[in-house]
């Protein structure tokens, strides 16, 4: 898992900005590690391109990479992180370790886990395209998604999982759904770190991240999400979010909280959906 994050987020990768060739490079990485788990794919490659217009007003192309492991049931859990970041800006390459390289790392180990450890519903494992540029590949994804919205129950997203002093980390989207909190009540007990809520709900004092990441093209169409993620640190967004700056044993711990999750979310779908 920390290699993942390492290569993702070394200086050859130019900081993966959608469209360049550090991004490519990235999302053919995923796929050789998809093929390596043996995922399925709904086409050749697990390409799913698309194309929008950004605020420049200019078309940009940007690849989702979809890959799934068949349930018994026909219901579908999205498991999602974003693998674009920002690219190089006055000549200095931001990275993004944390943002998202860890939450492509973890989803990763969870679709090798559930390849040998076979899910009740079909997990759909997404690395998302443009999240940096608007959400764009989760709002293209959710344009015309394979397979058929009705099937979508939930989307686990991950984005920034790695850093963090406090040993904490925030699960959003169970205001909305508050049967997800009792659900995940004890997913945390003995992994070293504290699953933390409260980014979605009015009256904490705490900003809404319903719309921060991949999670809220999902949440707008009124699909259950939780959406793992750390608070803002001093490497967010800079340069210096380097795979040097990540915290391993946060990681490695909330990696294993956030398994534990999609093992307890995947059991109690039907609660989610009665
Ligand atoms: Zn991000």
């Amino acid at each position: 898992m920390l290699s993942d994050i390492e290569t993702l987020s070394s200086d050859k990768y130019e900081g993966r900005k959608t469209g360049t060739a550090g991004n490519l490079m990235a999302a053919n990485y995923i796929i050789n590690k998809f093929k390596k788990i043996g995922m399925d794919a709904y086409n050749d490659d697990f390409k799913h391109p698309f194309t929008f217009i950004n605020r420049r007003n200019e078309e940009i192309k940007g690849v989702n990479l979809i890959g799934y492991i068949k349930g018994k049931s026909d219901q579908v859990i999205v498991v999602s992180a974003h693998y674009d970041h920002v690219g190089v800006n006055n000549s200095e390459i931001f990275n993004g370790a944390d943002d998202n390289a860890s939450g492509v790392a973890a989803i990763l180990a969870f679709a090798k886990y559930f390849s040998e450890n076979k899910p009740k519903n079909t997990l759909l494992f997404i690395a998302f395209d443009a999240e940096e540029m608007g959400l764009q590949g989760a709002y293209s994804f959710l344009k015309a998604p394979v397979p058929p919205r009705e099937y979508i129950k939930l989307n686990i997203n991950l984005d920034m999982v790695s850093h963090n002093d406090k040993s904490e980390l925030y699960a959003a989207g169970t205001y909305k759904t508050p049967v997800i909190k009792e659900i995940l009540q004890n997913a945390d007990k003995k992994t070293g770190i504290t699953i933390k809520f409260g980014h979605d709900e009015p009256n904490t004092g705490k900003d809404d991240w319903t719309m921060q990441s991949d999670h809220g093209p999902f949440a707008k169409e009124n699909i259950p999400f939780v959406y793992f993620g750390v608070e803002d640190h001093d490497d967010y967004h800079k340069p210096s979010d380097d795979f040097t700056n990540i915290n391993p044993d946060f990681f490695y711990s909330a990696s294993n909280a956030i398994l534990k999750s999609i093992i307890l979310l995947d059991k109690n779908l039907a609660r989610i959906n009665p």
